[in-house]
């Protein structure tokens, strides 16, 4: 096991990471940016190193200053959390190459699940169903409208490179294709510096369901279920509940089977996530996340198991600390994302914390590298807290939901609560009878204009 990890991230993701590690008995290194010496996680850890200016490109981006600190302070291991340089199989290849070890998968599979297309034709191969589209890229207008007639419409155009939701263009008919197909390239281009787009099958009322896998780099592999992450604004995820209120048990076995056994086949290595749309009882593959989750501590409320501990000890060479078997569902979780963020827009606003309370109690846990008289600087993503209940069944965790809700106090700044107050007043969030396009939908009907 490692004496020392070094955690390259910021905020409430590198205090999770501390913590697995305290538990441990491993000491940890945090970096930060100039912009974060006062931040949480910087107190919180055993080391920090400044490994930088504000700007993500030139603190948490910078694989040198982070490689360096690494060495300074003797780390044998890197955990990248999510975001930054978690995904980037260059940065891992570099990590090995000076001997630390990458918590996560290899470089290679890190390199065959970022390209798409690639993620797909892996996927299939490995019998994972996927969405009905091209085969591979598209290279012009005339191929594109080939494909579309052979799917029927109406399809989505999407980023080989694509990420964040960023290059994917939905054409409803032939006549919205040359102009969505231009688009997508070119944003697609502009984001990514990459203009190749691929199609499939625009699904209309689909749920996001993912399943959480663990492989142990040995040809084994295990589920640990799934999560139901449809409420999404601008495709981003702003509520995550597991398990899925869809999803039957049988439905479970199946879907976490085949992709538990893909990832065994891959030869894959700790966590990751394979994302699926899920529409009439079909699961269609989307892409897969080689990495912890945001939303990863609902499949750790239901299945109390702690998913960073597991990585650790994976990527030091031990065994899964646990079967297929001894994995079994315990109640109901869900989780919410609280940005600073001004309503109805959506609007960034960081600032000063003048005051902060964290709700407690029975179910309640709140992932937050907020506290009392904090700056929250404007460099960063505008996540400042996850507030997650688990409950004993669905009905439950709502209630312990607005009770904990109630109890937060963030004063100083705006913040996405008042959303959540107002979404559990819905009888379709009561009910968990929503789908992707669901709160797109009611922010247009109940919060602009
Ligand atoms: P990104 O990597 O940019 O997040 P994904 O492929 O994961 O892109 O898709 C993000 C979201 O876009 C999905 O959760 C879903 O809401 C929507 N989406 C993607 N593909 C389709 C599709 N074929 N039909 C309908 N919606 C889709």
């Amino acid at each position: 096991m490692f004496d020392k990890i070094l955690i390259a991230n910021r905020g409430e993701i590198a205090l999770r990471v501390i913590r697995a590690c305290r538990e441990m008995g491993i000491h940890s290194v945090a970096v930060h940016s100039t912009a974060d010496a006062d931040a949480m996680h910087v107190r919180m850890a055993d080391e920090s190193v400044c490994i930088g200016p504000p700007s993500g490109a030139q603190s948490y981006l910078s694989i040198p200053a982070i490689i360096s600190a690494c060495e300074v302070t003797g780390a044998q291991a890197i955990h990248p959390g999510y975001g930054f340089l978690s995904e980037n199989a260059n940065f891992v290849q570099i990590v090995e190459d000076h001997g630390i070890t990458f918590i996560g998968p290899s470089a290679e599979h890190i390199r065959q699940m970022g390209d798409k297309i690639t993620a797909k034709e892996t996927a299939k191969a490995l019998g994972i169903p996927c969405v009905p589209g091209s085969d591979g890229g598209v290279p012009d207008v005339e191929t594109a409208k080939q494909v579309a007639a052979d799917m029927g419409y109406p399809v989505i155009i999407k980023a080989t490179a694509g990420g964040g939701g960023r290059g994917m263009k939905v054409a409803k008919t032939e006549a919205d294709l040359v102009q969505a197909f231009q688009t997508a390239r070119s944003e697609s281009k502009a984001a990514f510096g990459n203009d190749e787009v691929y199609m499939e099958k625009y699904l209309q009322k689909p749920r996001h369901i993912e399943i959480q896998v663990f492989g142990d780099g040995k040809g084994g592999g295990v589920h640990l279920g799934e999560r139901d992450c449809s409420l999404q604004r601008r495709h981003q995820k702003v509520f995550e509940e597991a398990p899925g209120p869809s999803i039957t048990a049988e439905e479970r076995a199946r879907i976490g089977e085949i992709c538990a056994n893909a990832i065994g086949k891959m030869g894959y290595s700790g966590a990751g996530t394979v994302e699926f749309l899920y529409e009439d009882g079909e699961f269609y593959f989307i892409e897969m996340n080689t990495r912890l989750q945001v939303e990863h501590p609902v499949t750790e409320a239901i299945f109390g198991q702690d998913l960073v501990r597991e990585q650790i000890r994976v990527a030091s060479g031990l065994p899964l600390s646990f079967t297929q078997d001894e994995l079994v569902i315990n109640g109901h979780a869900i989780e919410v994302r609280i940005n600073a963020e001004k309503l109805p827009n959506f609007s960034p606003c960081p600032g000063k914390i003048t005051a902060f309370h964290a709700p407690g109690g029975l179910g309640v846990r709140m992932d937050s590298a907020l506290y009392d008289g904090y700056s929250i600087p404007p460099y960063y993503d505008s996540l400042i807290g996850k507030l997650i209940v688990h409950g004993r069944d669905r009905d439950e965790a709502l209630a312990r939901l607005s009770r904990s809700l109630g109890e937060l106090i963030v004063d100083g700044i705006d913040t996405t609560v008042p959303l959540f107050h107002a979404l559990l007043q819905e009888k379709a969030v009561q009910t968990g009878d929503y789908n992707i396009h669901w709160l797109e939908k009611w922010l247009e009907a109940n919060l602009q204009g």
